[in-house]
């Protein structure tokens, strides 16, 4: 191990990861010691992103792990959204362990799911959450406009949530802080070309501030290109901290306030 400053511990939180993955199957308790170790004092599980129960893996680990977790449909499997699925989404939602909905939303970049189908999802399960009482994590990729008007049209101010692994412009932004909601970044935030990501990471309220790593994917410099994981929020954070020249301890510090807010610890 290298012992430098660089690797000092920044007490921090990954607001949204997928260690449940199969990814993660052989090394899972390293993978959590490594992040403790980095100082990431809490993550959480999000449920949906590759398989239509997802969410029960997500569960199941976390369990396990004792973090909390999350469970929705993701736009990428929205074709696969179904009655019964909303049901074991209401059922699930009971569970002390969930705090959320999500991952929910529009991805017009990639279009796994025909657009309607991912509409209507998203819209069914925005009512689903004003109707169990939780927040929604929002997943959008090149459907800023539209995933402000669907958050605006289905009272999205309700139940509060955030908009995860930003990649939008300064318009989603605001219209998603007018509702209350906080902003996430990942580490896409430091990657080349990220100009304007960078200038929401900026301009966003700390109070509003939330980092992820959405691990196993996107890892940010320096480590591309490798399995992306919780230990690694802290470069999102740094980088983070860099453009809004801030300390990272104090970005660290409000994020994991802000999460504790948006996801209170299951009582
Ligand atoms: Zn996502
Ligand atoms: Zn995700």
């Amino acid at each position: 191990m290298l012992e430098t400053t660089e690797s000092a511990p920044v007490a921090v939180v990954d607001s949204h990861c997928h260690i449940d993955m199969p990814q993660f199957d052989a090394d899972r308790d390293a993978v959590v010691e490594r992040a403790r170790q980095a100082g990431v004092e809490a993550m959480l599980l999000v449920g949906g992103v590759d398989a239509e129960h997802g969410h029960r893996r997500a569960l199941r680990v976390a369990e396990q792990l004792g973090f909390p977790a999350s469970a929705g449909v993701h736009p990428h499997e929205a074709r696969l959204a179904s009655e019964a699925v909303y049901d074991e989404l209401k059922g699930l939602a009971g569970d002390r362990r969930i705090v959320a909905i999500g991952e929910i939303g529009l991805d017009f970049h990639y279009d796994h799911s025909p657009r309607p189908a991912q509409r209507q999802a998203f819209r069914r399960q925005l009512r689903l959450a004003r109707e169990v009482g939780l927040p929604v994590i929002v997943h959008t990729r090149d459907a800023d406009a539209e995933t402000a008007a669907l958050l605006e049209e289905e009272g999205a101010a309700d139940t509060g949530g955030v908009i995860h692994c930003f990649t939008g412009g300064h318009e989603l932004a605001r219209r998603a802080l007018a509702l209350g909601f906080f902003v996430s970044f990942s580490g896409i935030v430091a990657f080349p070309r990220a100009e304007l990501i960078q200038e929401v990471a900026r301009t966003v309220p700390l109070d509003r501030l939330l980092v992820e790593t959405d691990a196993p994917f996107l890892a940010p410099p320096p480590h591309r290109g490798k399995r992306n994981e919780p230990a690694f929020v802290v470069d999102v954070a740094r980088k983070v901290a860099a453009v809004r020249g801030m300390a990272v301890e104090a970005v660290g510090a409000a994020a994991r306030a802000n999460f504790e807010r948006l996801f209170p610890s299951p009582r």
